[in-house]
């Protein structure tokens, strides 16, 4: 099969075995591969060894079923829930598998098993979620990080009337956004891409431009600050920017990728009361409520999912990530 394999300075398309469907796994017909910030930031952060396949966002059909598989046939649709959580671990048994060691260490596309970015990949059926027909492939590969915003909306404790700030408007920020807008929160955006303002606009949401005195506007609407910041944008001075923008006794959520130091001033959190919450992950009721969330038709992700890139165009996608002006998820379909 081909599939896109992490080498020293590049991604480069290789043909590889087809993997093979072991004892209580399938493989997949991968039709939709998301592409984000971790992806981006392995690639560039060389995170992990060559060879690796990455793509932990994808959704496809059974093509085959391992031995003692009985509910999936081939045909059937399912998209992927890429951390294998080990059920047996403190965190897990305490509802935080979010944070399961062995699940953030082996999540498929990873470090763990290989990923979606590939015509083919192989799934134990713990991890397959049947799509319902209202979920295409595209939608079905945006569950993931639906269930990493829904996660941060949670930690964030959004009720209506909440006011809630947001910190970068790329796929993970409008997902918060729209989230907490169907939790009644109160939206307010920024990102300094004028094209992402407009995308929140276009989806109802409240955005300014980040250079355009939007930490003021904010406060001015919110009158004093968000209850809640979610930062989004991955860029480590809106850290501090989040605990100036955040009403006093608020509260700022970190869910991005971040791997430069952050200059913060701990007196400012101190003495304005801001607690501060790292979002990672999700925990397996959180992907299941994400993915009910575009079945139901509760959140419409559609707008942001328009297009596939095929495999062939994978190097281009990763070099202008840093730079790409709208905040349209990018989505691999490997068939093209
Ligand atoms: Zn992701
Ligand atoms: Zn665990």
């Amino acid at each position: 099969m081909r599939a896109v394999v992490l080498r020293e300075n590049h991604l480069s398309i290789e043909n590889v075995p087809d993997p093979v469907a072991h004892p209580g796994s399938v493989v997949l017909e991968v039709a939709a591969c998301g592409i984000c910030g971790t992806d981006h930031s392995i690639y560039r952060n060389r995170l992990l060894p060559d060879g690796a396949i990455l793509g932990h966002e994808f959704a496809g059909t059974v093509i085959e079923v391992g031995r003692g598989v009985s509910d999936w046939v081939p045909g059937d649709r399912a998209t992927v829930l890429p951390v294998p959580f080990c059920g047996r671990c403190e965190l897990c048994l305490t509802g935080k598998q979010n944070l399961c060691r062995f699940g953030l260490t082996n999540t498929m596309g990873c470090g763990g098993d290989p990923g979606g970015l590939a015509q083919f990949a192989a799934a134990p059926v713990t991890s397959l979620r049947r799509l319902p027909s209202s979920v295409d492939a595209k939608r079905g590969a945006v569950v993931e990080p639906l269930a990493v915003a829904l996660h941060a909306v949670n930690l964030g404790d959004v009720h209506p009337g909440t006011r809630v700030g947001i910190m970068g408007l790329g796929p993970l920020g409008l997902f918060a956004g729209m989230i907490a807008r169907s939790h009644g929160g109160l939206t307010f955006g920024m990102d300094v891409r004028e094209s992402r303002v407009d995308c929140a606009h276009q989806l109802g949401l409240g955005a300014f431009n980040s250079e355009d005195q939007a930490d003021e506007r904010i406060r001015d609407l919110t009158n004093g600050g968000p209850d809640v910041v979610i930062e989004a944008s991955g860029r480590p001075e809106s850290i501090e920017r989040a605990a100036r923008l955040a009403r006093v006794g608020g509260r700022v959520v970190m869910v991005a990728s971040y791997h430069a130091p952050a200059e913060i001033k701990p007196g400012r959190w101190v003495t304005r009361g801001i607690s501060l919450l790292p979002s990672i992950a999700y925990t397996p009721h959180e992907f299941d409520a994400a993915l009910d969330m575009i079945a139901t038709g509760r959140i419409d992700v559609g707008p942001l999912v328009d297009a596939t890139t095929p495999l062939g165009e994978i190097q281009a996608v990763f070099d202008r990530f840093d730079t790409q002006s709208d905040a349209i998820k990018v989505l691999v379909d490997p068939g093209l």
